[in-house]
């Protein structure tokens, strides 16, 4: 059976192995490195690979943390583990650059990185590529530095100067970042007053959820100690010094209701999808990429559109953008780039993993309380919060779940 892979069929060893380059070393790139490594990793029939991973941070960054990791500063110290300490992808057959995907010519199976710190370009070929870029967030959604030390600090100002807040602090937008983070905040600093303002009746209006949902993530979240304003959009945020020299906000909304508050944190700036560098053949208007239920680039205008796989938050694919569905992609990928090293290898039919429809599902840490929503309805409470995320915003069930410490699943 003649290869699909022209270029890169023949005999595979050590010195020509097969080559996948990972843009993004989150939840859904370290979900493809973990599971096509266990997969090519087998004593029947061992396959030999080079695993690059490029991110633009230098380590792996928990995003789910984030509402905590900008609360408390041992959190924060948790949140980011560089990838040099990642038990399980210390081996020679994996390299990480620190870096930015910039390119991608899919024709002939190059990408171009524009690596840190001097900004040095350089290009890497590829047999495989995955796109697991995610979505671009805003600060203080996320840390916007590059590296750990860095981080660290940027998260350290933050967190002193919200504590040290004597109005209220603003947070703006109701939606599922701004619950967490008001309600983390109030959970680590006790006596900083939180304000969360939502334009809308309802928090988590833009979600495609049940209204008890919604009310029930009111009722969490006042229970928490946030005071919550429904009904108000932000106006406009005037920066000026109370009486004892310190900067202030003075906040009006449009209903004519006014303000002051310490900080103002925006939590409702529209994520937009990191794919600046795939051809524009492979996104949708708003830049998200059409995948196949394979994950492999769904566009027949892409050249080599079967070696190029999307995962996690970049992909057009129904429901709510989550951090399991993201590592549940990143498994079918790489499962399913082994299938095709074997069709090259040994002319095998590949038998793919297919992703299925996602309905609306969510699970939302409130302080104390959790709430979660899919198949099973809904539910709330601290034991919702044990399920889901334990004692730290989840860290510790997903470092098990991509088994990064090194434990076989
Ligand atoms: C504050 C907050 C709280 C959340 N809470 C929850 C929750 O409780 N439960 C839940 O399920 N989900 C939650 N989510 C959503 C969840 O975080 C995302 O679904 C998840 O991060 C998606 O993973 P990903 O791997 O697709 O992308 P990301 O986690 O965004 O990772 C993308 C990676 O790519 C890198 N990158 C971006 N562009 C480039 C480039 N051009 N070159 C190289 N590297 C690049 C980034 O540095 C990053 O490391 C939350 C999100 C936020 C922001």
């Amino acid at each position: 059976m003649a290869s699909q892979f022209a270029t890169v069929s023949g005999v595979r060893s050590s010195t020509n192995p097969y080559k996948i380059l990972i843009a993004g070393g989150c939840y859904s790139g370290l979900a493809v490195a973990v599971n096509l490594l266990e997969k090519c990793d087998t004593i029947e029939s061992p396959i030999p690979v080079e695993i690059t991973i490029v991110d633009e941070r230098d380590g792996f960054y928990h995003v789910i943390g984030s509402p905590l990791a900008l609360a408390s500063n041992s959190y924060a110290e948790k949140a980011w583990v560089n990838f040099k300490d990642i038990p399980v992808l210390q081996r020679p057959d994996v390299r990480f650059l620190h870096g930015t995907v910039s390119k991608v010519d899919c024709e002939n199976k190059v990408a171009t990185i524009v690596e840190q710190p001097d900004q040095a370009q350089r290009d890497e070929a590829y047999d495989f590529f995955v796109a697991s870029t995610g979505l671009r967030r805003v600060w203080p959604v996320v840390p916007q530095s590059a590296r750990r030390k860095e981080y660290l600090e940027e998260a350290r100002r933050h967190i002193d100067a919200v504590a040290n807040s004597t109005a209220p602090v603003l947070i703006v937008g109701g939606g599922a970042v701004g619950i967490e983070m008001a309600a983390e905040l109030k959970e680590v600093q006790p006596n900083v007053k939180v304000t969360l303002a939502h334009s809308r009746a309802k928090l988590l209006s833009a979600e495609p959820l049940p209204d008890n949902v919604k009310d029930c993530a009111l009722d969490l979240t006042e229970q928490a100690g946030v005071d919550v304003l429904l009904n108000h959009r932000l106006k406009s945020q005037t920066p000026v010094k109370n009486e004892n020299g310190t900067e202030v906000f003075e906040v009006e909304f449009e209903n004519g209701h006014k303000m002051i508050a310490s900080q103002v944190v925006m939590a409702i700036s529209r994520s937009v999808p990191s794919t600046t560098y795939l051809p524009e053949d492979a996104l949708t208007e708003d830049r998200y990429v059409n995948v196949r239920p394979t994950l492999q680039l769904s566009s027949d205008k892409v050249a080599n559109a079967e070696s190029h796989f999307a995962v996690g938050d970049l992909i057009n694919w129904s429901g709510i953008k989550r951090c399991g569905s993201a590592m549940h992609q990143g498994r079918y990928a790489g499962l399913n780039i082994h299938q095709l090293m074997l069709q090259d290898i040994q002319g095998k039919e590949p038998v793919f993993n297919e992703l299925a429809e996602i309905p609306p599902m969510i699970g939302l840490a409130v302080g104390k309380n959790a709430l979660s929503y899919g198949g099973e309805g809904m539910k709330h409470g601290k034991q919702v919060m044990e399920w889901f995320f334990e004692d730290d915003l989840g860290f510790r069930i997903v470092w098990d779940h991509l088994r990064l410490g090194g434990i076989k699943a």
